[in-house]
């Protein structure tokens, strides 16, 4: 355990998210006399997704450490969806007895953990001997940060973490990997190509993704959209690389460019799921440029005309150093049309924000936390819910690269309080999660970490008493609550005061304003109750479509 310890600390990993029991606990204090921080957890599922949102923050592995069977289990969630959204992270599981497990004698904790983690993470390795840690570990942080990012399972079995060895043996082991995540340059043949593609472009667009974000070179970006004058739309977790409300921002004209750009250019953006795989609305002639880092991402929805294989950074350096060269094509009324669109619609959007509804609806809500927010563009935003998660995105502006952490590819429930916490431990910033009242429940007891660890997040929560809302039609022959109800009534903020944080409970958007621009300068663990009215969202917020067609009808 002291050279695990050691071997983390000496390849830089300087925090560890995770709960402890056997066989791990003891590693967990190793580790903090090594001047590791330990950040201990409810569930391992939240400590994991502090430790992947900690690795997208960063660019270097959040390390999540769990205990045997179902600790492990709780944690593969996590790393599986940090996988799944290009995350950085290692999780280290502890396992029972290889050979009572293998064969299948009825051991502790018995599990063949590493089988279970293979083929849904991207990396997984077991480390069996004390002397093969620095290896494991150095293998696992350069799985995770190289090519694309990804979650990394280690196995270490209970016989290792109790190993003995000599210590002077065991400190001439350790070494740090050189260069771990190696610049992969793009081939000139690709950028002339993606250049000229962009050059025949009447109606160009430059798509932001949370790759983009992630690879932080915010400046880089900067350039290639001011220097084309491009218009930009940004994915979700993408919001504030550019401002939001920059003048080449296309975000309020998303459905133009999908129908009209006739040269879109990715970055860092997967054309899946949320952009409707490439088809739809989208023109059927444009083409596609893509900087990517995995050539295995080109064509599987759309053929790519111009891919660009390469790390972002070294890809917009050598598409950069060609721009000046580069005469562009671009229709000027194609950027005074997105302008002049957007114009609109923002005032449009601005007149849905305006009437100051009580009881609240998502939006009278909204328009008190987008004061605010966008009053402090340095506090980092954690989102979810399904009409909460919509809702905000659309409401608040960023302005800050790396400043809103969502449910992200999967658009899964369960990351709040996690990302919360991952959030201001990497940065140090102030975090605000707001969160839908269901969302908010996967993760809610791990608001009391918040608290034991005095961080500076307040948790915001929009309480319309159920999943989408709270008046789900109830076809129940016994009485029971519908599927969807939860409790409008329930009184979140008392959750808070169990764990002694600063609390609030909020009926009209006034109040809440007040309660959220007290508690982010607070600093401090702060809980808000939002009472929503129980009919305030709809079925699936902005996705209903993805639903079978019959549960629609009865709904
Ligand atoms: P979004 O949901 O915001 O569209 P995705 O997660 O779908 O973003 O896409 C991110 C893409 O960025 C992935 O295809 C991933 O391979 C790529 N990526 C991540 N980091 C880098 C990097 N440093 N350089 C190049 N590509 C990267
Ligand atoms: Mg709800």
């Amino acid at each position: 355990m002291y050279i695990l310890a050691r071997a983390l600390k000496n390849v830089g990993i300087d925090v560890m998210y995770g709960l402890v029991g056997i066989p791990v606990t003891e590693m967990a204090y190793i580790a903090q006399a090594q001047g590791i921080r330990f950040i201990s957890f409810r569930h391992e599922q939240q400590a994991g997704m502090a430790a992947a949102t900690h690795g997208f923050l960063t660019k270097t592995p959040g390390v999540l450490l769990t205990v045997s069977s179902l600790g492990f289990i709780n944690g593969l969630t996590a790393t599986v969806n940090a996988t799944v959204n290009c995350y950085p992270m290692i999780q280290i599981s502890g396992s029972s007895q290889r050979e009572t497990i293998d064969l299948e004698q009825g051991a502790y904790e018995g599990l063949d953990q590493l089988n279970v983690a293979k083929g849904l993470v991207k990396a997984a390795y077991r480390v069996n001997r004390p002397e093969d840690i620095p290896t494991a570990v150095a293998r696992a942080y350069r799985a995770a940060v190289s090519g694309r990012p990804g979650g990394v399972y280690l196995d270490v079995t209970t016989a290792c973490l109790g190993a003995v060895m000599n210590h002077d043996d065991a400190e001439k082991l350790l070494f740090k990997p050189v260069d771990p995540c190696p610049a992969v340059q793009p081939s000139a043949e690709s950028v002339d190509r993606a250049l000229q593609l962009l050059a025949s472009a009447r109606q160009p667009a430059i798509l932001l993704g949370k790759g983009a974000a992630y690879a932080q070179v915010d400046d880089k970006i900067k350039q290639l959209v001011e220097t084309t004058g491009i218009p930009f739309y940004p994915m979700s977790m993408a919001k504030g690389l550019m401002p939001d409300n920059h003048p080449l921002s296309a975000i309020s004209a998303r459905s133009t460019i999908m129908e009209k750009a006739d040269v879109v250019m990715l970055i860092g953006a997967r054309l899946n799921w949320l952009l409707s795989r490439g088809h739809g609305k989208w023109n059927p002639q444009g083409q596609f440029i893509q900087l990517d880092i995995d050539p295995g991402e080109f064509d599987c929805n759309r053929p790519i005309a111009a891919p660009v294989v390469g790390d972002i950074e070294s890809s917009l350096d050598a598409i950069l150093a060609k721009l000046p060269g580069l005469k562009l094509n671009m229709d000027p009324a194609w950027v005074k049309g997105i302008q002049d669109e957007s114009k609109v619609k923002n005032a449009k959007f601005l007149e849905r924000l305006a009437p100051q509804t009580v009881p609240m609806t998502h939006w009278s809500a909204l328009s008190a936390v987008k004061k605010v927010l966008e009053a402090n563009p340095d506090t980092i935003l954690v989102n979810e819910g399904a009409n909460t998660l919509d809702d905000t995105r659309d409401s608040v502006d960023m302005f800050l690269p790396r400043h809103r952490i969502d449910c992200a590819t999967w658009a899964i429930m369960g990351m709040g309080m996690g990302s919360a916490i991952g959030a201001a431990v990497a940065t140090g910033k102030s975090v605000v999660a707001v969160e839908g009242d269901s969302a908010f429940g996967f993760s809610g007891m791990d608001f009391s970490t918040i608290c034991r660890f005095n961080l500076p997040v307040t948790v915001v929560i929009f309480n319309n008493g159920g999943i989408y809302n709270g008046i789900g039609e109830n076809l129940s022959k016994d009485g029971d609550p519908a599927p969807t109800t939860l409790d409008v009534k329930a009184r979140y903020d008392k959750l808070g005061d169990a764990f002694g944080a600063q609390t609030y409970y909020v009926t009209t958007p006034a109040q809440l304003g007040s309660a959220l621009a007290e508690a982010v300068a607070s600093k401090k663990p702060c809980l808000i109750d939002v009472q929503l009215a129980a009919d305030s969202g709809k079925e699936s917020g902005h996705i209903g479509y993805l639903n079978p067609a019959p549960l629609i009808d009865i709904v």
